[in-house]
C-alpha cells in the first residue's frame, strides 16, 4: 500500500457564496443611494424653480399694484388743482368742481369715488351723489390731522356708501400758508376691481396672489378673494422682516387662509407701505415628482429582485459546482482531495476535539472481479460498498474514496475500540450484503490519532500498515494499528 500524499489544496472553483451576498447587498444599496440621491437632486430643483416661479408672480403683482397707486397719486395732484384755482377771486364753482371730479373718477375702472374733505372733515365735493356721509373719523381723515401731510394709504374697509364693497383710501393734505389744514384729497380705490387688474393672464394651476397691508390685512386675494378680503393675517418672520430696503423674502409654510403648504414669495413695494404676495402649494408642484419618485421604486424594486435573482442562481451554480468538485463521480462519497481536506481540518482541531480514528478499507481481490466479471461489474461493486459504508456510519463520520478500491473513513471524537467495532459491522455487513455476481469482502486497518499530535499523517500510516497487516493475515478481517507514541510533552 502507498503512503499517502498531501493532497493538494482545493481550487477556487466559485466565488463563495458569502462573498456574492455581500455583493448583492451592496449593489442593492448603492443603487438606493443612488435613486435616493436622484430623488432629493431633483426635489430641490423643482422647488427652486417654484420659488423663482412665486418671486416673478409676486413681482407682477407688486409692479401692477405700485401702477395703479401711482395713478392714484397723479390723481390727487389734478384734484389739487380743482381746489386751488390760479385765479383770484378764490371759492370754485362746486358744480363745475363735480363734473371735473366725475371726469377724474371715469379714467380708471377701479375708482370708487374721489372726495374734497374741508379742514373741518366735511365731504364739500364728491362722486357720490345724495347727501355725503360723515367721514371726520375715518383714518384717511385723522391722519393728516397731526400735520402730516405726506400721502396716507389706508387698509382695507367697508365702504359706507356702496353697500357690501370693500375699498382702500389714498388721501393728501393741503395747508394755508400758516400751515392749518384747508383741505383733504381723497381717492377711494375699489379692491375688488383692483383685483381684476392684479390677476395674471395665465396663472399656473394653484397659485395664489395677494396684496397686503405691511401689518398683513388682505387687499385682494386670488382665488376665494370674497372670503379673504379684509381678514387679518397672522405676521409671519418673513413678511414682518420686509420694508422698501428689504423688499424680497420668500419660504415654503403652511398658508393660515387655506392650510395648504405653500411657497410663498413676497415683495414690499419700493414706494407704497403695500406687500405683494404670490404662492404655489408644494403637493401640486411635487405632482410629477412624485410620479418620477414612484417609477424610479418600482425601477429600484425590480433591479433589486434582479440583483437577488441573479445572486441566489450564482450561489445555486456556486454550490452545485462546490460540491462536484468534492465528489467522488463513480459513488458520490467525498473525493480523495476532499476527504484529505477534512483531515486537514480534523487535524488542527486535534488539541480541542481529542480522538479520531480512521479506517483504511480495500476491497479484496477485486482485480479477480473486473478481470472475471468486467469493469462494469467492478464498477457496480465500487458503488455498492460506497453505500454501505455511508448508510452504516454515523452522520459525523466522513467517507471518501482514496483511490480505485480503496475507501477511508474518518471518525471524529472515536477511540480505538468503537473504530474497531464499526469497521468489523462494516466488514461483516458487505460480506453479507455484496454477494452478486460473486461474494465480495474487504479488509480494514484502524489507527488512532495519538493526544498531542498535530498531523494526521502519522495516523493515516499506520491505519495504512494494518490494512496491509489484515490483507497478511488472509483478508475479509479487521486489523488494529499499535497505539502511537504519544510525541514528548503531550502528556498530561
Ligand atoms: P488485494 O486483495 O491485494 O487488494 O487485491 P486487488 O486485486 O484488489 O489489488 P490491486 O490493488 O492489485 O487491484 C486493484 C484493482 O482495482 C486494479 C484496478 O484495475 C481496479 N480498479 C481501480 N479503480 C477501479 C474502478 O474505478 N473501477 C474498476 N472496475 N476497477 C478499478
Ligand atoms: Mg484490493
Ligand atoms: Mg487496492
Amino acid at each position: 500500500m502507498p503512503n499517502p500524499a498531501r493532497p493538494d489544496d482545493p481550487p477556487l472553483l466559485n466565488v463563495p457564496r458569502q462573498r456574492v451576498r455581500i455583493v448583492a447587498t451592496m449593489a442593492i444599496m448603492v443603487l438606493a443611494g443612488l435613486f435616493g440621491w436622484y430623488g432629493v437632486a431633483d426635489r430641490r430643483t423643482i422647488m427652486d424653480e417654484g420659488v423663482e416661479a412665486a418671486e416673478q408672480m409676486a413681482s407682477q403683482t407688486a409692479l401692477i399694484a405700485a401702477g395703479t397707486l401711482e395713478a392714484g397719486e397723479q390723481l390727487l395732484h389734478a384734484m389739487e388743482l380743482l381746489v386751488k384755482p390760479p385765479v383770484a377771486d378764490g371759492r370754485p364753482d362746486p358744480d363745475a368742481v363735480r363734473a371735473a371730479l366725475l371726469d377724474l373718477r371715469a379714467a380708471a375702472p377701479h375708482l370708487m369715488d374721489l372726495l374734497i374733505l374741508s379742514g373741518d372733515g366735511r365731504i364739500v365735493h364728491w362722486t357720490g351723489s345724495g347727501t355725503p356721509p360723515p367721514v371726520a373719523e375715518r383714518e384717511y381723515f385723522t391722519a393728516h390731522l397731526e400735520g402730516d401731510s405726506r400721502l396716507y394709504v389706508g387698509p382695507p374697509q367697508l365702504s359706507k356708501v356702496h353697500a357690501g364693497r370693500w375699498f382702500f383710501a389714498l388721501s393728501e393734505a393741503l395747508r394755508d400758508p400758516a400751515g392749518a389744514l384747508t383741505n383733504v384729497l381723497v381717492v377711494i380705490i375699489d379692491v375688488g376691481l383692483l383685483r381684476e387688474r392684479l390677476t395674471l393672464r395665465n396663472p399656473r394651476t394653484g397659485i395664489s396672489q395677494a396684496l397686503l397691508t405691511e401689518d398683513a390685512r388682505v387687499y385682494s386675494r386670488t382665488p376665494d378673494h370674497e372670503r379673504h378680503v379684509g381678514k387679518q393675517l397672522p405676521l409671519s418672520a418673513e413678511r414682518a422682516g420686509l420694508s422698501a430696503d428689504q423688499p424680497y423674502a420668500s419660504t415654503v409654510t403652511v398658508s393660515p387662509l387655506d392650510g395648504q403648504e405653500r411657497i410663498v414669495a413676497y415683495q414690499h413695494l419700493r414706494r407704497y407701505p403695500m406687500v405683494a404676495a404670490a404662492t404655489l402649494p408644494v403637493a401640486e408642484l411635487l405632482a410629477p415628482w412624485r410620479k418620477r419618485m414612484t417609477i424610479a421604486c418600482l425601477l429600484w424594486l425590480a433591479l433589486s429582485a434582479a440583483i437577488v435573482a441573479i445572486a441566489l442562481r450564482a450561489a445555486a451554480i456556486s454550490r452545485i459546482q462546490q460540491e462536484q468538485a468534492s465528489l467522488d463521480g463513480l459513488t458520490g462519497v467525498y473525493n480523495r482531495r476532499s476527504i484529505m481536506a477534512h483531515a486537514d481540518e480534523f487535524a488542527r482541531a486535534l488539541d480541542r476535539r481529542g480522538e479520531l480514528s480512521m479506517l483504511m478499507i480495500d476491497i479484496d481481490h477485486f482485480k479477480e472481479i473486473n478481470d472475471t466479471y468486467g469493469h462494469l461489474a467492478g464498477d457496480d461493486a465500487i458503488r455498492r460498498i460506497s453505500q454501505l459504508l455511508r448508510d452504516e456510519v454515523r452522520g459525523s463520520d466522513i467517507v471518501g474514496r482514496y483511490g480505485g478500491e480503496e475507501f477511508l473513513v474518518l471518525m471524529p471524537d472515536t477511540g480505538t475500540e468503537g473504530a474497531t467495532h464499526v469497521a468489523e459491522k462494516l466488514r461483516a455487513a458487505v460480506a453479507a450484503q455484496v454477494t452478486t455476481p460473486t461474494m465480495v469482502t474487504i479488509s480494514v486497518g484502524v489507527a488512532t490519532s495519538a493526544r498531542g499530535e498535530r498531523s494526521l499523517e502519522p495516523t493515516l500510516a499506520r491505519a495504512d500498515a494494518a490494512l496491509y497487516a489484515a490483507k497478511q493475515a488472509g483478508r475479509n478481517c479487521v486489523r488494529v494499528a499499535e497505539p502511537a507514541s504519544e510525541p514528548a510533552g503531550a502528556a498530561g
